[in-house]
């Protein structure tokens, strides 16, 4: 199995870590120092602090703008779930910003048409590490501060400084699946020397840890600004200092197979790579695709081998954000049907990019080479072995009774896979398609071709003036036939008498 992530650890754990853990120090200490005094340099910028995660970074990042409850941040839907967590755990509105399908990051116009006196912060992500445009940003957003989740963006540059240092809050996650790792922490990276003493402090409770030691060395002087517990640990700042070269050096993995795949897979027709912009570079913490019949092609990579996944889903439409909902994102409605991310990053081998290629080149062809046809005499027989896995036994005999002119039929590589009957019913007025018989061969379930068959066959109905189409469904099915654009409306009644062997008149 290809692993779509990969906890990086480096093999110096074994023998500092322990070191730590028996040194009697083991919270916020010398390590964390140590930890600290190696990201700015990395980072190339004096106000870094570590934190317990990413989610306390944001957390942290939108408390130090000092707004009220109910100020509106405008902020980007696809993302993780934490960078949404934090407004609300600041007691903020949502306003979403649509996504630029390109490069999966806040729609730079959108977010301009969005803006308003009541704007009161930016919530932006780069997302799989790809910088979103900084420059111009900074230029739409004027004077409204504007907090940046770097949290794949470790490594990733923007004009040739650390994304994250561009003189925006920027926040980074050390969680276990991110290119540098220390179990779970963060980092928060401040603009000015006046926001990384507050934050240095607020970290903390809103202690100073400096001023502690004088008289009775357990207690602080009064407390100004309450802070919250979010500080590392000496025993996760060690892990971090163990991983750090090793991280730099994986982010370049990382890059390079990114290429490889942008090369490789830019005369596939079906699959489309999200871009980076110019001046940049991106770590790629996660490779993004748009590719025909997503979900299909989940299954069958797993059915490889090859994990992929969309890996965030988009934060708008959670229960908890409801009343925050904007029905008018359609790009990321767009974005969402197509895009997943293949794995790229350092423990992908050579072998492994070039099979991930050839994979979803074979992908591709395939799904791209789907036909829905007509059924035809000479597709009789393998139409009724398909219909025989319906697990009712009143299809077994059902030969004589076929209409060649409404059996629809999917086929892929020359055999059917899936299969509607579509019959068209002129009623005294109106007419309405009747959708039947939707089957998918066993072999080939959940790869998208039933909805492919479903919606040939809504389409169809339309292209014969019908003013609806119809289907009744076992309630397990609902959801599917909803994704299919059907609504489940009104009720349907029925009788139901024992079954008879169908007898046909000649
Ligand atoms: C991982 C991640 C986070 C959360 O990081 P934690 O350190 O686990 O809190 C936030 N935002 C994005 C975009 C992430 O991918």
């Amino acid at each position: 199995m290809i692993p779509l992530f990969k906890v990086y650890m480096d093999d110096s754990v074994e023998t500092e870590v322990p070191k730590t853990l028996l040194s009697g120090m083991i919270t916020q200490s010398t390590k964390v120092e140590e930890f600290e005094k190696e990201l700015k340099i990395v980072m190339d910028h004096p106000y870094i602090l570590t934190l317990n995660s990413a989610t306390s970074g944001l957390t942290l990042g939108l408390r130090l703008l000092d707004l009220s409850p109910g100020d509106e941040v405008l902020c980007t839907p696809m993302t993780c779930f934490a960078t949404t967590a934090s407004v609300l755990a600041n007691n903020l509105s949502i306003k979403w910003v649509d996504v630029d399908p390109s490069t999966c990051n806040m729609d730079l116009d959108d977010l301009k048409n969005k803006i308003t006196s009541k704007t009161k912060a930016i919530l932006c992500v780069h997302w799989g590490g790809s910088p979103i445009d900084i420059d111009r940003l900074k230029h739409i957003a004027c004077d409204i501060p504007i907090v940046e989740d770097c949290a794949h963006a470790w490594g990733s540059r923007y004009k040739n400084r650390h994304v994250g240092t561009t003189g925006n809050i920027g926040v980074f996650s050390f969680q276990a699946i991110k290119h540098l790792t220390t179990g779970d922490g963060g980092l928060i990276s401040l603009p000015t020397k006046e926001l990384y003493d507050r934050a240095k402090k607020l970290r903390w409770y809103g202690i100073d840890r400096d001023e502690r030691s004088k008289g009775d060395f357990r207690l602080e002087k009064s407390i100004t600004e309450w802070g919250y517990k979010f500080h590392m640990n000496d025993i996760d700042a060690t892990i971090g200092l163990c991983n750090l070269d090793g991280s730099l050096e994986n982010v370049k993995r990382h890059m390079d197979n990114a290429s490889f795949y942008t090369k490789e897979l830019s005369d596939i027709k079906g699959v489309e790579c999200v871009k980076k912009i110019p001046n940049s570079e991106s770590s790629f913490w996660i490779f993004s695709i748009k590719i025909k019949g997503k979900n299909g092609f989940i299954k069958w990579m797993k059915s490889k081998d090859v994990m992929v996944s969309q890996v965030h889903k988009r934060n708008d439409l959670n229960k908890c954000t409801e009343q925050f909902s904007d029905t008018t994102l359609v790009n990321t409605s767009r974005l969402e049907k197509e895009l997943v991310c293949i794995p790229c990053g350092w423990w992908v081998s050579d072998n492994d990019r070039c099979r991930i290629v050839y994979l979803i080149r074979e992908w591709c062809d395939m799904y791209l080479q789907l036909k829905i046809k007509k059924l035809t005499p000479d597709r009789l027989h393998e139409y009724v072995d398909l219909l025989s896995h319906f697990n009712t036994a009143d299809y077994l005999d059902c030969k004589n009774s076929i209409v060649y002119d409404e059996i629809w039929c999917a086929v892929l590589n020359n055999k059917i896979v899936a299969s509607s009957k579509l019959l068209i019913e002129d009623k005294i007025f109106r007419r309405v398609g009747h959708i039947e018989d939707v089957i998918v061969h066993p072999d080939y379930r959940g790869m998208g071709f039933g909805k492919q068959i479903v919606t040939h066959a809504i389409n169809e109905s339309q292209r014969l003036n019908c003013y609806k189409a119809v289907l009744t469904c076992a309630y397990r099915l609902s959801d599917f036939y909803t994704s299919c654009g059907m609504e489940n409306k009104e009720l349907g009644f029925e009788i139901r008498f024992p079954i008879q062997k169908r007898k046909r008149e000649e």
